[in-house]
């Protein structure tokens, strides 16, 4: 018979031999989510043994990890800012850098919350239910080309009770919005902004399971940036924020083209590994 810790141990190596980036880890959340359990309560049932009817379903799972679908496609679900964000094939998974940069935007709105947010490129709906959440008296406006990229972010505001808190629209960046409406006190993105090539370098979870749509833009992974960069000043209030994520070397010819669009006090932000991952630029006041 084959203890909770038997199999942990053994799928940990399996884990091991096909190059899954965190084998300990992505084990013990696939046990815990096949047992239905919180992954911390494994360590008080190590010992516990499990029956063929639990160990099969935990096998399949395995077996996909070990083929590199991603984890959160397979428990279905990633914990982000304190959202348990439901994860399919739909959109891309939320990524622990963009909780970074919740982070450092709920830093710049300190002293005044916004409210008035648009999230642009929703995708899972991450970014609009987070500042839903920790903005509670702001409204949210958020966009997507995909319908399927909105069908989930609906589902998750449904989940998280902020569905009468975020308006979903259907449209390329801006398009679903009326012109020169000035409104927003925040827009935020983390649009697509990797090149082809790194694209192709990226990991087998990214590459064959995140929808390309979300990942890749031309020149150099600049067209998305500079499209949200051109046409957000019509779209902020006077001393708005736009915020974007970036790739790491796109800073200095962002802040450049911020100027000729009308921003002003252009920055880009380093992550926790220092790498500049963060772009800021404002409306000037006027
Ligand atoms: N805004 C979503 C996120 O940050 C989707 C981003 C995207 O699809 N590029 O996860």
């Amino acid at each position: 018979m084959l203890t909770i810790l038997d199999v942990v141990r053994r799928s940990t190596g399996f884990f091991e031999k096909c190059g899954v980036p965190q084998p300990r880890l992505d084990a013990e959340w696939i046990i815990a989510h096949s047992l239905n359990l919180a992954r911390m309560d494994l360590y008080l049932q190590f010992e516990r043994t499990l029956e063929e009817a639990q160990l099969a379903p935990i096998r399949k799972l395995v077996k996909r990890r070990g083929a590199r679908e991603p984890l959160q496609h397979l428990i279905g679900f990633v914990d982000f800012a304190g959202l348990r964000i439901t994860c399919d094939k739909r959109a891309l998974i939320p990524r622990p850098e963009t909780e970074e940069f919740i982070e450092i935007l709920n830093g710049e709105f300190a002293a005044k919350p916004p409210l008035r947010i648009l999230d642009l490129g929703t995708g899972s709906g991450v970014l609009a239910l987070a500042f839903a959440k920790i903005f509670p008296s702001a409204q949210v406006v958020a966009t997507d080309i995909s319908s399927d990229a909105l069908e989930l972010a609906q589902e998750n505001a449904a989940i998280h009770k902020l569905s009468d808190k975020v308006s979903f629209r259907l449209g390329n960046w801006f398009e679903s919005l009326p012109k020169n409406e000035s409104a927003f006190d925040l827009i935020v993105s983390n649009p697509p902004y990797l090149s082809h090539q790194e694209w192709e370098c990226t990991q087998p979870e990214v590459r064959a399971h995140d929808p390309k749509l979300a990942l890749v833009s031309e020149n150099e992974g600049f067209d998305h940036l500079f499209d949200i960069l051109t046409a957000a000043k019509q779209h902020l209030c006077p001393g708005g924020l736009l915020a974007m994520e970036t790739g790491e070397l796109h800073h200095e010819l962002l802040i450049e083209r911020a100027q000729e669009a009308g921003l002003s006090n252009a920055r880009g932000m380093k992550d926790l590994s220092k790498r500049p991952r963060f772009f800021l630029a404002a409306r000037p006041l006027e």
